[in-house]
């Protein structure tokens, strides 16, 4: 099964031009949607959920127009929106089948089942009697998870699911992420670079409503082998740096700006070369575009 993305356009009643001719074919697993805020991410997670129309484009997953047929497209998707509202006097165990319900699940052996399923395979079995006001944002995020795959998906969109999380948390929303990526197609939208590295076999750079860059992670980075270089400056100099040179970051690193830039000859000038990293693809891209 593929999800395919055809020339795909939206611009909202304000003028802005959320999204751009977005083209993009992804395969089951992990694909990764990166880009600063504002990028377009989300009118495209809820554009592919069908909450939103595009102006322009189609989108197929497998053989279903997910435009013209939305109800289908419904019933093999789970969705976990960027920002979702819990009833905080209500326990995991019983909204998880109050939801499953809803989806009509009819069959009370069946959704017993299914919910303990579901709990233990987001970890939240021991804590199934608690009442979610009290859940960690990690607890939060596993059981908008569970939620989501209560209709045993074929695509699962996360919206910026890591944002907020502790690295413990994350690195357990990641593995189960990846579990799930194993079997169907996961898009995972966010601006933390390293989400993307950790997990994703495909990714795309999106920004201004563009996709600017798209491929396998590692890939990518082979392409910047060799040209990435380093060095600290003095923050006065920092100007001069940037009309001289391709600067795609300036993150300060003991008080002073330690600048990468790219270029595809050795500068000399006391810049040391360093490895690639998926995050000089990212803002090489990025600063490109502003
Ligand atoms: P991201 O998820 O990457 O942060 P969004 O898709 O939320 O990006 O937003 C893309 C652009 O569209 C931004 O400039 C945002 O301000 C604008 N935008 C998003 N939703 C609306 C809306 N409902 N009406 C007008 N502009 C919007």
């Amino acid at each position: 099964m593929k999800l395919v993305i055809d020339n795909l356009s939206k611009t909202y009643a304000n003028g802005v031009k959320a999204l751009q001719n977005v083209s993009l074919e992804i395969p089951t697993g992990m694909f990764g949607l990166l880009g600063p805020n504002g990028a377009g991410k989300s009118t495209l997670m809820r554009t592919i959920a069908t909450l939103q129309d595009a102006d322009e484009g189609k989108i197929l997953l497998g053989d279903i127009n997910v435009q013209t047929n939305k109800h289908s497209l419904r019933k093999v998707l789970g969705y976990l929106p960027q920002q979702f509202g819990l009833y905080p006097k209500i326990s995991a165990e019983m909204l998880l089948h109050h939801f499953a319900v809803l989806k009509g699940i009819a069959h009370a052996g069946e959704r017993k089942e299914l919910v303990g399923a579901l709990l233990q395979k987001t970890n939240l079995y021991d804590a199934r009697k608690r009442h979610l006001g009290g859940f960690s944002g990690g607890m939060k995020q596993r059981f908008g998870i569970a939620q989501a795959l209560l209709n045993s998906p074929k695509l699962l969109i996360v919206d910026e699911p890591t944002a907020g999380l502790d690295p413990k948390e994350r690195n357990r929303f990641h593995n189960l992420l990846s579990e799930i990526a194993e079997n169907i197609i996961v898009v995972l939208s966010t601006h933390i670079v390293d989400d993307v590295r950790e997990l994703c076999t495909q990714m795309a750079i999106i920004n201004q409503g563009q996709v600017v860059l798209k491929g396998n992670p590692l890939k990518l980075m082979e392409g910047l082998q060799g040209k990435v270089y380093q060095k600290t400056i003095n923050p006065s100099e920092l100007k001069s740096y940037i009309t001289h040179y391709n600067v795609i970051n300036d993150k300060r690193f003991l008080g002073k700006p330690r600048i990468q830039i790219i270029s595809d000859v050795p500068p000399g000038d006391g810049f040391l070369a360093i490895d690639t990293s998926l995050e000089a693809v990212y803002f090489s891209q990025i600063n490109h575009q502003n």
